[in-house]
């Protein structure tokens, strides 16, 4: 009997009975067996009295046993499915129709609920009203179908707070497979939600600021354009740019420009109307979107101005940077939109280049739209790729005016280019050049230029009547600035086979300027070989004789402004008779430029000038008839 009892409980159980024995109670015994027929462990529950015979000298057990192995596993399942309940997450368990029958401890936790606040309710008290009808039909249509649910859902706790969860409902099925029970499981993801607002946040506005940036702003523009078709009224576009913010971050330092957009931002918020947006774009750009405007658009353009102006004059007030007092001004390009009109593109275009329109007009103001700017921008992007297309086929051409000694012999000539434009003719290069050089297209055209000047000397070299002329070539900042110019030069002139002292580059004051050392560097390796260098429209720039003495020049030209107005202005008259003699005592050949009457020419001379250049003499000519002129 004793080696039936599991060994685990054998010691307890063989003393218990000592003590039934003893004190001949009644009792109540439960323990493990090994089944002797299979050695099976089996739970027994052993009932029973100790009885004695009359002089209570032999005492015995009396009683019944009985298997209760299944009733333990089911109580074991019990405990076992308590603790699971009792676990950190919150469960409710309901009966088939969906009355909440128990919660747990968890769940009062995250809701607040107490068990007999729900106990007896229908789960659906739960709901936040976030969700319709047909979203909770749908749901109970699963669990029915699949046994589960599982999803992201909005609920509502005691105190009436709206929360994110991860909720799982799974039915629990009778051995016939219907529905007796559901159990559902809460998890609180509002952290998690959290943490994914903010990770849109950011990805939606600027950090710096915290004003939505370029992507939010294009997302909202998009719904604001649709409203604006509904609703007939305009709404404005603002392109804000600080003036001078680069020069506050380069001597105060990026903190100080970091404070100042941070103080910008939160005026340009106090600005507008809810329902406005302000945004960055990034650097000290900020764009205002204005929304209900007028139908009108005079209308809907005086209130986008007031607000404008209201902007102006609160970024124009003093900020405290740290310690440093502050001072800034900005500047406004604004555009109207009304319907899908224009797009997304076209608005930000048209607001940017208000803006710039509103620099270039001195800054600290407010400039909206003009089609007309627009269509100037138009106009030389379609000249611009007419440059590009004159370059391919060959639309230039060169003219020449003679440079005249004051016997009146040539002693060369100033190479001008002209552009023989398919549709408008001639055109000057006052009209392209700019452009050119804005576009870099100017390098391909100025070695165009260059290539044309030595063949044009080849050919004259082998003429006793020409081989002493000399050409002059104009010469642009871009172009000059190049890393390998003089290398280009030298390249040019080996190709065509030159004597290289018969050719003159004409630079500006303002070329020279801008790169004084550079500019000295490649002067000097190219007269090194012969090539001279002349200084065009003297007199209009800096004309600082410490520039002058310290350029390798052969020549200055007199500016034609200068000489236009001998015999007109005295004072213009004396500055060309200064640069005569400036010129000549520095050992400077001097040339004046523009010569257009006799007058000019005879006061030139009789100051000493011995070269002109000038319409008294020739216009600038085609190769032919500069020929011509030279007999
Ligand atoms: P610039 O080098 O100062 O050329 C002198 C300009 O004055 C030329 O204008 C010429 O036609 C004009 N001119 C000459 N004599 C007279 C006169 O008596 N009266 C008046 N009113 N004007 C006179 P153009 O040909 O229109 O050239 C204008 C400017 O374009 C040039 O000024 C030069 O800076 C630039 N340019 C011309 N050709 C080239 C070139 O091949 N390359 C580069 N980079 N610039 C060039
Ligand atoms: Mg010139
Ligand atoms: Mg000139």
């Amino acid at each position: 009997m004793v080696r039936l009892i599991h060994p685990e409980h054998r010691q307890r159980i063989l003393d218990r009975y000592q003590e039934i024995i003893s004190s001949c109670e009644r009792f109540l015994l439960e323990y493990m067996i090994i089944r002797p027929s299979d050695g099976e462990i089996r739970w027994i529950l052993v009932h029973g009295d100790i009885e004695c015979d009359k002089a209570c000298t032999y005492r015995y057990l009396v009683g019944t046993i009985q298997d209760i192995t299944e009733r333990k596993q089911v109580e074991t399942d019990l405990r076992v499915a308590a603790s699971a309940f009792e676990s950190h997450e919150a469960m409710v368990i309901t009966d088939a129709e969906a009355v909440i029958l128990r919660i747990n401890q968890a769940f009062t936790e995250l809701t607040g609920y107490i068990p007999k606040d729900v106990v007896g309710h229908k789960i659906n008290m739960l709901n936040s009203g976030q969700h319709d009808d047909t979203f909770y039909v749908a749901m109970w249509e699963k669990i029915n179908h699949t046994g589960i649910w599982q999803g992201e859902i909005w609920d509502r706790r005691k105190n009436g707070e709206i929360y994110s969860l991860w909720l799982t409902i799974t039915a629990v099925n009778d051995t016939a497979g219907v529905a007796t029970h559901y159990v559902a499981t809460y998890i609180d993801i509002s952290d998690r939600k959290a943490a994914e607002d903010e990770i849109k946040h950011l990805a939606f506005n600027d950090h710096l600021t915290n004003l939505p940036n370029r992507r939010l702003l294009l997302d909202r523009l998009k719904p604001a354009l649709a409203s604006s078709h509904r609703s007939g009224r305009k709404g404005a576009l603002l392109f804000i740019d600080l003036d001078n913010f680069k020069t506050l971050n380069d001597t105060l330092g990026h903190h100080m420009g970091d404070l100042l957009l941070q103080q910008v931002a939160k005026r340009l918020e106090s600005c507008i109307r809810e329902g406005d947006t302000v945004a960055r774009l990034g650097g000290d750009e900020f764009v205002v979107m204005l929304e209900d405007l007028s139908e009108y658009a005079n209308e809907a353009e005086v209130q986008t101005e007031v607000i404008g102006n209201k902007i102006l004059d609160s970024l124009n007030k003093p900020y405290l940077l740290s310690t440093h007092e502050y001072h800034n001004t900005a500047s406004i390009g604004a555009t109207l939109f009304n319907k899908h009109e224009k797009s997304i593109d076209e608005l930000m275009k048209q607001a940017d280049i208000a803006m710039y329109q509103a620099k270039a007009s001195g800054r600290n103001a407010l400039r909206f739209f003009d089609p007309q700017m627009q269509a100037r921008i138009n106009a030389l992007a379609a000249l611009e790729s007419d440059l590009r297309q004159a370059l391919i086929e060959n639309q230039f051409i060169i003219y020449y005016q003679p440079q005249v000694h004051h016997n009146n012999q040539i002693i060369g000539a100033e190479m001008l280019i002209r552009w023989q434009h398919p549709q408008r003719g001639l055109v000057f290069p006052a009209d392209f050049i700019p452009l050119a050089e804005e576009t870099g297209l100017i390098l391909p055209i100025g070695q165009w230029v260059l290539k044309t000047a030595c063949a044009q000397l080849k050919t004259w070299e082998a003429n006793v009547h020409t081989q002493h002329l000399r050409l002059s070539v104009n010469v642009s900042v871009r172009q000059f600035h190049q890393a390998d110019f003089v290398e280009q030069i030298l390249q040019i002139i080996r190709c065509s086979n030159i004597k290289p002292d018969r050719l003159r580059l004409e630079l500006t004051e303002s070329l020279v300027l801008d790169d004084i050392d550079d500019t000295i560097l490649k002067m000097n390796e190219l007269q090194k070989i012969g090539v001279l260098f002349s200084m065009d429209d003297f007199g209009t720039g800096y004309s600082s004789l410490a520039y002058l003495t310290k350029l390798p020049l052969y020549q200055l030209k007199i500016d034609q402004s200068f000489v236009h107005n001998i015999g007109v202005k005295p004072s213009d008259a004396a500055i060309a008779q200064t640069i005569i003699g400036m010129a000549n005592n520095l050992n400077i050949e001097v040339i004046a430029e523009g010569v257009e009457t006799e007058v000019q020419r005879i006061f030139l001379e009789q100051h000493d000038c011995p070269l002109f250049q000038g319409y008294l003499f020739s216009k600038p000519v085609p190769i032919e008839l500069f020929e011509e002129l030279l007999k």
